[in-house]
């Protein structure tokens, strides 16, 4: 499967037995409703896949809370809401997770039958919503760090993301060494996933950041562009 961008507004990134859509702003047309997000990135993946697939999406809270969907049988196609959390897991096919961003960033993670999908923020981030995904991922699917790729889609990039010290002390209390994510009162938040991946274990050959900044470029929503009626990108991830 190639992986393909264009007049759709969805970049299909095939990683590890999985799929990673991301979409941007032309192809996230639903704006802010949940439910009509997770729809349209079930109507997407299961385009991408030829057949009907159900997705799921949560309530985001900026918490290191984790869902782990199994099943005796397939979901209804369409969206399902799971409750509060901020990353989705499953070993189950036809199932797509689905996050909602809009300077947050979305991260996708595969491996060992099992997929991810993370909605990670500076707070997520700070609170261990990788780590917590990492380790949930070995606990429940005996998949190791070393059997991981990682996807990090595009949030706010260093040039809009200027912070406080309460942000970048919180981010260096985790190992995330050597990602060259802290700047002069900046932080560049996908450097800082990936090095926090690199930190759980996983190959940096096997991580990989999306290039660019939802606040520069007009083909995003942004919440710091735009306010916080701003209109959310989703992405997903499913087994293929
Ligand atoms: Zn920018």
């Amino acid at each position: 499967m190639a992986e393909t961008a264009g007049g759709s507004g969805v970049l299909a990134v095939p990683t590890d037995g999985a799929l990673a859509l991301f979409a941007d702003r032309d192809g996230a047309a639903a704006g802010l409703d949940e439910r009509a997000l997770a729809e349209a990135a079930a109507a997407a993946a299961g385009r991408a896949l030829g057949r009907p697939v159900a997705s799921l999406y949560a309530r985001q809270e900026h918490t290191r809370l984790t869902y782990t969907f199994s099943a005796a049988a397939e979901l209804e196609p369409g969206a399902h809401l799971v409750g509060t959390c901020d990353a989705l897991i499953t070993a189950e096919p036809a199932t797509a997770l689905v996050v909602r961003t809009a300077d947050c960033l979305p991260v996708a993670i595969a491996g060992g039958g099992a997929v991810a999908m993370v909605h990670a923020g500076w707070r997520g981030l700070a609170a261990d919503i990788l780590g917590a995904v990492v380790g949930r991922l070995r606990a429940e699917f005996g998949v190791g760090p070393g059997a991981l790729a990682a996807i990090v889609g595009v949030g706010v990039g260093p040039c809009h993301y200027r912070v406080g010290p309460e942000v970048t002390g919180a981010l260096a209390r985790l190992d995330a060494s050597g990602a060259g994510w802290r700047g002069d009162g900046v932080v560049d938040l996908a450097a800082f996933a990936a090095g926090r991946l690199t930190g759980l274990g996983l190959d940096p050959a096997r991580v990989r950041v999306l290039p660019g900044c939802t606040a520069c470029s007009p083909a995003y929503h942004s919440v710091r562009r735009d306010g916080p009626a701003a209109g959310r990108q989703w992405s997903a991830i499913i087994l293929t």
